[in-house]
């Protein structure tokens, strides 16, 4: 069997986004691709990188760390933004604070209020997406729609703190209508916090099995993982 390569399929991916983006009058540009290299080796993200990958989402600290270290060694010169997309546990704010440029999975202001304190001083503001609990989303993460704007109005309050816009991981359907009508729930509370005069340019939603879905729908970044790098094994 011809297995394709992780450039293959990064091209196979970017093709969809661009047909979604192409078929929503929106340009391809409008949405980045996060490769979602959680479980796969730095060797991954090095191919992926070689094939013109620049931005990685992770999920899990201690591995996440060594593998910023290891990919940086290998490529000195090479600017990569990494993204932190996991559950955070409050003891762990710090190394998130000094690893990332991105975290999607603000749920609660004590963990930005802990980022904010805890960004070093030299590095760019940490960009910021608040994960919301859309009805019927598979994880109980995230923050509830009413609970919303009063959490959107402090943390983007906080120093070295940018607030970017929303995230959202909706329970898988097979169906691209539900897929789409989950997506038009957190794009709707994204356009009234704009409109509330909140500065947001980032809705951060779709993986691979309903990125296109997310397109249509106007995410301006999906996280895509297995589609890139192939099925995770956890063992
Ligand atoms: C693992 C993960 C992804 C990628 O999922 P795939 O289905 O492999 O594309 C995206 N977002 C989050 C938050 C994840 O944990």
């Amino acid at each position: 069997m011809i297995m394709s390569t992780i450039e293959e399929k990064l091209q196979a991916v970017r093709r969809s986004i661009a047909q979604a983006a192409t078929e929503a009058q929106r340009p391809p540009e409008s949405v980045t691709l996060l490769a979602v290299s959680k479980t796969f080796g730095a060797d991954a993200v090095l191919a992926a990188a070689a094939a013109g990958q620049t931005a990685f989402g992770e999920n899990y600290l201690q591995e996440a760390i060594d593998k910023i270290a290891a990919v940086r060694l290998a490529l000195p010169q090479t600017v990569l933004a990494w993204h932190f997309i996991g559950p955070i546990q409050s003891n762990k704010t710090r190394p998130i604070a000094e690893h990332f440029d991105w975290v999607h999975t603000v749920e609660r202001e004590k963990i930005a209020a802990r980022l904010s304190e805890q960004r070093p001083d030299g590095m760019a503001d940490l960009n910021i997406c608040l994960q919301v609990n859309i009805s019927g989303e598979a994880s109980k993460s995230g923050v509830s729609p009413s609970d919303l704007p009063a959490l959107a109005r402090a943390v983007a309050q906080l120093p070295k703190l940018r607030l970017r816009g929303l995230m959202a991981i909706p329970e898988p359907q097979t169906d691209p209508v539900l897929q789409r009508a989950a997506f038009a729930q957190l794009r709707v509370l994204y356009e009234q916090l704009r409109a509330d005069g909140l500065p947001l340019d980032t809705l951060s939603m779709g993986m691979s099995a309903d990125l296109q879905a997310a397109v249509l729908e106007g995410a301006t970044i999906v996280r895509v993982g297995s589609a890139i790098f192939g099925a995770r094994d956890y063992s």
